[in-house]
């Protein structure tokens, strides 16, 4: 097909007419190869944003993403192969500590995260806080890895979904982000080019989320479920609360002793909740446990007798990570400077905004505001105080972990304006809102 029959294929669209499997494989193919300009590719992309795509050209783009690299070939590994993958949350450590407890459990999870985009974080990043650690393993390391430990969490090869991460890519910079069938079929062709068996998906809503109310996210959640049927991968997803941050900790170092400790035994009440509910999914999935109640057991104990932490230790080590971080925290984060930020008023803290706290994160250097841009492992936020908490005039909320004076201190101004405190005492909205699954 020539760059003229392409162009009739961006008008069609643009009109609002359905495309081939074959047309739309044309435009990933001859993309990916550089066969198709950036300005025609954005064109299209913006012309599929506008118009939307049906199920089965949904289908036929995550076809071609998977099929323009490779499916990692993890035939050799005899237990059950399940993955968990987040749409992208602040405070979200939550893959950090789920992965090692369900390894510990007997399942192999080949995890293969993403790095932070905008004000949301990256488990690629937040492991990278650990010196060392290597997040760019080959193929064949990934599946040695797997066979001895049966966990590892790394950025996927360069052989995995090429297509996704050049129109990714286009996509970050011509806002065609926000479209359902775009992101279903970019999240999927990742996960399913795993060679997992079954896939766990935790969709965010909520002010911290890219996602703001739950009917869309229902949406995405039964389009991406059923893009897993298609592919053989059995997919579940559970729609989760974003409105504030998860845990108590924002910030990539942070989020690795949050971990740490979670993992200890110190694990915070929804932190706890939400890495449960996932990791019985996922042990639901993969057979291990017959039903919720022994998947619960079976989590609680590997939390108990250390088995989740020995596995993150086992993965750190793998990975070349330095193993002292698991008693020495000075070497995750050393900030030069520390603020409080304290309440304007006596109440019950009705919020603290998710949203908020992701993009002062970025602006204290902890995320990319542009793609070049080298993150700031060491800064962040501790909240010593949660929505619902009582709290008086003048006591500290929060601890903000600053390298640069000014950028601490505005950032504690700001973070002050934000939190809202309320007279009277606050009902909290749930933390999971709903399970979604393929039957
Ligand atoms: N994450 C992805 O991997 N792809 C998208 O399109 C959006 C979020």
């Amino acid at each position: 097909m020539s760059q003229l029959l392409f162009k009739d294929i961006i008008r069609r669209k643009r009109e609002g007419e359905t495309l081939s499997s074959k047309e739309i494989e044309y435009f990933v193919s001859a993309y990916t190869k550089g066969e198709i300009p950036d300005y025609q590719a954005a064109s299209f992309l913006m012309a599929c944003f506008i118009n939307q795509l049906n199920f089965t050209e949904t289908r036929a783009l995550t076809k071609a993403m998977i099929d323009s690299g490779k499916i990692l070939n993890l035939s050799q590994i005899k237990s059950p192969k399940i993955d968990k993958h987040s749409t992208g949350g602040v405070g979200d450590k939550i893959s950090l500590i789920l992965a090692p407890l369900v390894a510990a459990s007997g399942v192999c999870v080949p995890m293969l995260s993403g790095r932070s985009l905008g004000y949301t974080g990256g488990t690629i990043d937040k492991l990278e806080a650990i010196p060392h650690l290597r997040t760019n393993l080959t193929e064949s390391a990934i599946i040695e890895q797997l066979q001895q430990i049966g966990l590892v969490i790394t950025s996927p090869t360069s052989e995995i979904c090429p297509a996704d991460k050049k129109i990714y890519a286009l996509r970050d910079a011509t806002e065609t982000v926000e479209s359902l069938p775009l992101i279903a079929a970019s999240i999927m062709s990742k996960k399913i080019a795993e060679g997992v068996e079954g896939l766990v998906l935790d969709v965010k809503v909520g002010r911290g989320a890219f996602l703001k109310d739950i009917k869309t996210a229902k949406r995405l959640a039964k389009m991406m479920i059923r893009l897993g049927k298609e592919f053989k991968v059995k997919t579940v997803a559970l729609l989760t609360n974003m409105d504030e941050p998860l845990g108590r900790y924002v910030g990539n170092g942070l989020e690795i002793i949050e971990t740490i400790e979670a993992l200890k035994g110190e694990i915070e009440s929804n932190i706890k909740e939400l890495t449960f509910a996932l990791g019985e999914e996922m042990l639901l999935l993969s057979k291990i446990a017959k039903n919720r109640k022994a998947g619960r057991r079976l989590l609680e104990e590997k939390l108990k007798n250390g088995a989740g932490l020995k596995k993150f230790q086992e993965m750190v080590k793998a990975q070349g990570g330095d193993q002292k971080i698991i008693n020495n925290y000075q070497l995750l984060v050393n900030a030069k400077y520390k603020f409080y930020a304290t309440a304007p008023r006596t109440g019950s803290i009705k919020a603290i905004d998710a949203l908020a706290v992701g993009r002062l994160c970025l602006e204290l250097g902890g995320g990319r505001k542009k793609k070049e841009d080298i993150i700031d492992h060491s800064v962040g936020f501790k909240f010593l105080k949660r929505s619902g908490e009582k709290i008086k005039k003048g006591e500290a909320f929060a601890e903000i972990y600053a390298n640069e004076q000014e950028k601490g201190r505005m950032v504690k101004d700001k973070l002050e304006e934000k939190i809202i405190i309320s007279p009277t005492p606050i009902l909290k909205r749930p933390l999971i809102y709903e399970r979604i699954d393929g039957d």
